[in-house]
């Protein structure tokens, strides 16, 4: 498993309750890494594990890259929808850990193309939006939400929305449709630069451990389905 040697640099990585949560932890396992306490029970922001020299500090999902890019964590897990609208630049994206995987895209009812005049857009994804209607030289108005994107063209605030869509059961379930594909989305690893350097070792072995363990896992999936 991991060579303690090469991890007594101390290493904090930056993690989110729910799903990257629950879906991280696995791969964490399978890198010799467990934490000792769970945060969907305890009020506790910065988790002990079993590794002294490995710490997690449990943030809001928006937060994670602003914490590994000023280094307050050594490395993080980010949707990538999270880091397109945060501008990823600050950070390096190593891996791609193949979990939370959903798409990003433009939702709305099913006259929402045959609408004329310039359309309003609700969404929390305002960068990315504002990309994706810019690039296809649409004139979009967007309005920044912050929850329940699907309520806004039910109540006539916009005429559409840009979401993550996994199963479509919540579009569904709200009279509307996926329309057009933006991005597809799952959870990586983001490494702050500095510590790319000074703790070379640790990341290295750190990044080299997840990705085994996003192959194992993928390869244990492939042979359960
Ligand atoms: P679904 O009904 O399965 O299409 O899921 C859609 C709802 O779950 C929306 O409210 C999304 O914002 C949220 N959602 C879906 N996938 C993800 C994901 N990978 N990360 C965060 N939220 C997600």
């Amino acid at each position: 498993m991991v060579n303690n040697m090469q991890l007594q640099q101390t290493l904090t990585i930056a993690l989110s309750k729910g799903r990257i949560y629950k879906e991280t932890v696995p791969l964490l396992a399978q890198a010799g890494i467990e934490p000792l306490d769970d945060p969907e029970k305890s009020r506790k922001l910065i988790l002990d594990t079993n590794r002294p020299e490995v710490k997690i500090v449990i943030l809001r999902a928006s937060d994670v890259p602003t914490y590994v890019e000023y280094g307050a964590a050594d490395v993080g897990v980010s949707g990538k929808d999270v880091l397109m609208e945060h501008g990823g630049d600050g950070v390096y994206e190593p891996l791609d850990l193949r979990i939370a995987q959903c798409k990003l895209m433009v939702a709305g009812a099913p006259d929402f193309a045959s609408k004329s005049g310039r359309k309003r857009i609700a969404t929390k994804f305002v960068n990315c939006a504002r990309r994706y209607f810019e690039a296809k030289g649409e004139q979009v108005e967007i309005i920044k939400l912050y929850g329940s994107m699907e309520l806004a063209p039910l109540v006539g605030l916009a005429d559409g929305i840009v979401d993550l869509v996994d199963t479509g059961n919540t579009l569904r379930a709200n009279g509307l449709e996926p329309l057009e594909h933006i991005a597809d989305i799952s959870s990586r690893l983001i490494v702050n630069k500095a510590a790319m350097k000074v703790k070379n070792a640790a990341i290295k072995t750190f990044v080299s451990h997840m990705e085994k363990a996003v192959a194992r896992l993928h390869d244990k999936d492939k042979v359960s389905s």
